[in-house]
């Protein structure tokens, strides 16, 4: 944007008046209830179904009780990049812990799922060639592959059909796919076999960010490619983020070790960041843990999904094809989001409209996300509230 007179204003102003001003909301504290501990705004603890804390660890004491020891063994903060002075014994212990944890050679740890994105895609295609994105994928893959300088072109939503069409046209070689393993505004999956083989074919990298499906699917919470049982031959780039499911922060890429040697050599969003603090890391650890050891998180976040899915039917509610804790639920315009969500917090929940750009145009909704820590109770109540709040939506539409 040029700089003149007026102009931040102007675009603000415009912003303002397509209803699409973001809005942060300060969380001022947590209140236990139960096992479950509520954010409070604006000094009314509320249900909270926009976390991605879907083991319901985010809160849990051993989480705080690794970094706060771990804080008094290696200071707050790393001073330093991993590759200058700042890579401690505990992220050492979290990479491997990461590499035998998804079954691969080795596991590379960053700062946040963001730069884990910019660094694979910018590393590993460029220019003269092409990537390939689902037309839905993470803004973070969408970035990467643009910094990366090859050429872009983005496929409809889970069809490997069009990818491989997209594959065959013109001169530019494929040389990098990537996907959400499932997708975070819509919570379905993405079409891996197919992508696999395309993929194959072309002798292309295929790049699957299992942001939200690590620690929640599979028969071990091993993400969206045990689901399908696909390892490094079929998806030698697996993107994992730890500020989801696993209740912490910051990221890895898990792949073989060439892999990961290269990608240390030449990422930049690697090499010139700060590692992440070791506390981090010990509370990540500690989560990864309890996430293998009490696999009834995992089992209870999907039952709560599944008896969400039968209350909010029968209250109304439209569904998506969604098995996964993300649930949307498409209202369309941003005012009947912004609606929705003002009367489900005056019913005590906090469940925040995702609007324009973030989902495509016309397709603002509610993204409903499910925890373990959430009871029967929760849900249940949550399921009623939508219900009655879709149907005021449908009633103004109709008016
Ligand atoms: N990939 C996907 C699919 C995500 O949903 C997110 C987080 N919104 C990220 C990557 C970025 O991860 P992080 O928050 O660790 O930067």
């Amino acid at each position: 944007m040029k700089r003149a007179a007026g102009a931040l204003e102007t675009a603000l102003a415009q912003l303002a008046a397509a209803e699409l001003t973001r809005v942060r909301v300060t969380v001022e504290a947590f209140a236990r209830a139960g096992a479950r501990s509520l954010p409070v705004l604006n000094g009314r603890p509320l249900v909270d179904f926009s976390s991605n804390d879907y083991l319901g660890l985010a809160h849990h004491p051993a989480l705080a009780a690794a970094m706060s020891e771990c804080a008094g063994r290696t200071g707050a903060g790393s001073a330093a990049s991993h590759l200058v002075s700042g890579h401690g014994a505990e992220h050492e212990r979290l990479e491997a812990e990461l590499a035998e944890f998804t079954g691969r050679e080795r596991a590379l740890l960053f700062s946040s799922g963001y730069l884990a994105n910019l660094a694979a895609i910018s590393a590993l295609a460029g220019r003269g060639e092409r990537v390939l994105l689902d037309r839905l994928s993470h803004a973070s893959l969408i970035d990467g592959a643009r910094l990366s300088g090859a050429e872009v072109r983005r496929y409809a939503h889970a069809d490997a059909r069009a990818a491989a069409r997209l594959a065959e046209a013109g001169a530019a070689a494929t040389a990098l796919i990537a996907t959400d393993g499932v997708f975070s505004m819509d919570g379905d999956t993405a079409p891996l076999p197919e992508l696999a083989r395309l993929a194959r074919e072309h002798a292309a990298w295929l790049l699957v960010d299992d942001a939200h499906g690590l620690g929640v699917l599979g028969a071990a919470g091993r993400g969206t490619l045990e689901q399908y049982g696909l390892g490094t031959d079929a998806v030698p780039l697996l993107i994992g983020t730890l500020g989801k499911a696993f209740g912490s922060f910051g990221a890895f890429i898990a792949g073989d070790a060439a892999l990961g040697e290269f990608l240390l050599q030449k990422s930049r969003s690697y090499i010139y960041t700060t590692a992440l603090p070791q506390p981090v890391a010990a509370a990540t650890r500690a989560a990864l843990a309890l996430a293998q050891r009490e696999g009834w998180r995992r089992e209870r976040v999907l039952a709560l999904t599944a008896r969400f899915r039968e209350q909010a039917a029968a209250a109304g509610v439209p569904l998506s094809a969604s098995a996964t804790p993300i649930q949307p639920v498409v209202l369309g315009s941003a005012s009947a989001a912004l609606a929705a969500q003002r009367e489900l917090e005056a019913a005590g929940f906090w469940v925040v409209a995702i609007r324009p750009p973030t989902v495509p145009p016309g397709a603002a909704r509610l993204r409903v996300t499910l925890s373990a820590a959430h009871t029967e109770a929760d849900v249940d109540a949550l399921a009623a509230a939508l219900g009655r709040a879709c149907g005021h939506a449908r009633a103004a539409g109709a008016a």
